[in-house]
């Protein structure tokens, strides 16, 4: 071990940024911690506007070559990188749930496994990636995606290679070269795919990794002249700051955002199943964009609604998110716990009423939380918890429960629970959200548009929508042999 090494359960993770290939150590650090039980992981490299030039350096001088390389060696490149993956799915996931307190059983079972499937995708759909030739008058219109250039991606600590991943596939698939910024809260993952990626043969400069504060690394990140897109998954004040300093070279922004999204439970739904749905928004401790955080019963079924649901709720295990019998881990960090708390006690305070939970747990843990006697109006349904606290409110319409549905500055996904197929089509169609989900919820299809309306986001990332994105699209139009002739 080396003083740029910590290890978590005996796996080695280098704490310094990787840029042009090579690690490069900044001369301050910061210390991550883990949420499981306070203890000190290690010291990370801090960077700054320094080690932000020389990442964007590098993956401008690494992008003529990138660009060039054929869609085929690319993607094999990317299937070594998810074959990589695959060989440290323990490794990874034990060092991501100790970084970030979510479930080492999902890490295990579902989340790494689905990195993997993240670089085997993009590969794949960059070698059908084509649009038809068609014709004007005899001439011949050509589409091309050609690579846009560096591009900067930031990512939350949330689900964090994941998350990440699911930008620095498209990206590099696309032959753009990536500077990654993980979160701070979560840097370790990020580290540990670095290490993947060089094993893999991806060239040097063409995946970039920098640590450190967003509010210290960030601007010199988004408002580079080199730097041709930037991906985003993070909160609203963020993005907004984001957007302010790309403006000043006109940098195409993706951006993935928080959200505030609904459950409606219709009388005539499968209340079991609905039960269901509701009680998983608790999952990864609530810290889910996409979660439910908005219950909207019908009237005529809530009271029954409510007493299953605290039923279900009762038997939730919150612990050791390395343990199998968990269901919920801690929370992030004592900052995050504090804003939640305050969330519910200005809600309770407001006249909310807490059916379970409503208080904190030991250490970083929050009790699973639902609050009835909500106003639409107020905090606690119009703003973003990121933690284990659902609101309930009913609804006796079919129109009011849209238009609750509808009233708040987010929409991100919505989920329906009915047992009737066209007001399932009916209240699909008007709702504000990027996702829909009917009878189900998080099945998620990297072929499927994802992203978000208003507040939640610009932009579509998935499938050819991803190369849209990271590409500069041109359209060649060639004229038939001898034109000229033709008049
Ligand atoms: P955050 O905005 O605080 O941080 C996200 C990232 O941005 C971090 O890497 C951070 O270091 C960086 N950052 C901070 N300031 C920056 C700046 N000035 N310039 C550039 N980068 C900067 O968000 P968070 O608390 O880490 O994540 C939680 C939020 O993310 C929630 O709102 C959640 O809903 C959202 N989220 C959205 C999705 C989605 O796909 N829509 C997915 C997961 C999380």
């Amino acid at each position: 071990m080396t003083e740029h090494t910590l290890t978590v359960a005996g796996v080695a993770v280098d704490t310094r940024h990787w840029i042009g290939g090579e690690r490069v150590a900044s001369a301050e650090t910061f210390t991550d911690v883990s949420p499981i039980d306070g203890s000190v992981l290690g010291e990370i490299s801090r960077g700054t506007a320094a080690e932000a030039d020389l990442a964007v350096a590098a993956a401008k001088a690494a992008f003529p070559a990138w660009a060039a390389t054929s869609r085929a060696e690319r993607a094999r490149i990317l299937h070594a990188v998810a074959d990589g993956v695959e060989k440290r799915i323990e490794d990874l996931a034990i060092v991501e749930t100790t970084d970030n307190g979510a479930l080492l059983r999902s890490h295990r079972r579902g989340v790494m496994p689905r990195v993997a499937h993240n670089f085997r995708f993009f590969a794949d759909w960059l070698l059908k990636l084509d649009h038809e030739d068609f014709e004007t008058r005899g001439h011949t219109n050509h589409v091309s995606w050609d690579p846009a250039g560096p591009s900067v991606l930031i990512t939350p600590w949330n689900a964090p290679l994941m998350l990440s991943t699911w930008k620095v596939a498209p990206a590099l698939a696309a032959g753009n070269t990536v500077v990654l910024k993980p979160a701070e809260w979560t840097p370790l993952t990020a580290s540990l795919l670095a290490d993947i990626a060089a094993e893999a043969g991806l060239p040097a400069g063409v995946l970039n990794i920098v640590q450190g504060y967003g509010s210290e690394i960030g601007d010199a990140l988004t408002s580079h002249p080199d730097v041709r897109r930037i991906s985003f998954t993070g909160s609203v004040p963020t993005a907004q700051r984001i957007t302010q300093s790309a403006a000043a070279n006109l940098t195409p922004l993706s951006l993935e955002l928080g959200g505030k999204s609904p459950l409606l439970v219709f009388a005539d739904a499968d209340l079991d199943l609905a039960v269901d749905l509701a009680v998983e928004q608790y999952d990864n401790a609530g810290q889910v964009c996409l979660a439910a955080t908005r219950i909207l019963v019908e009237k005529t079924v809530a009271e029954e609604f409510t007493r299953r649901f605290a039923e279900k709720a009762a038997v939730i295990v919150q612990g050791d998110p390395r343990d199998e019998a968990t269901d919920i881990g801690p929370n992030i960090h004592e900052r995050q716990l504090e804003k939640i708390d305050g969330f519910v006690r200005r809600a309770v305070e407001a006249g909310a009423r807490a059916v379970i939970g409503g208080h904190r747990g030991e250490g970083r843990y929050y009790a699973p939380t639902l609050l009835t006697d909500v106003a639409q109006d107020s905090e606690i349904v119009q703003e973003e918890v990121f933690g284990p606290v659902l609101t309930l409110q009913t609804f006796t319409t079919e129109d009011e429960a849209v238009r609750l549905a509808n009233d708040t500055r987010f929409g991100l996904a919505a989920t329906l629970a009915t047992g009737d197929r066209d007001r399932a089509a009916r209240v699909t169609q008007r709702l504000v959200a990027g996702t829909v989900w009917v009878n189900c919820f998080f099945v998620r299809d990297l072929q499927a548009p994802f992203g978000g309306s208003r507040h939640s986001g610009v932009g579509r990332e998935g499938g050819t929508w991803s190369f849209d994105f990271y590409c500069d699209l041109k359209n060649t139009v060639t004229a038939p042999k001898g034109w000229k002739d033709h008049g």
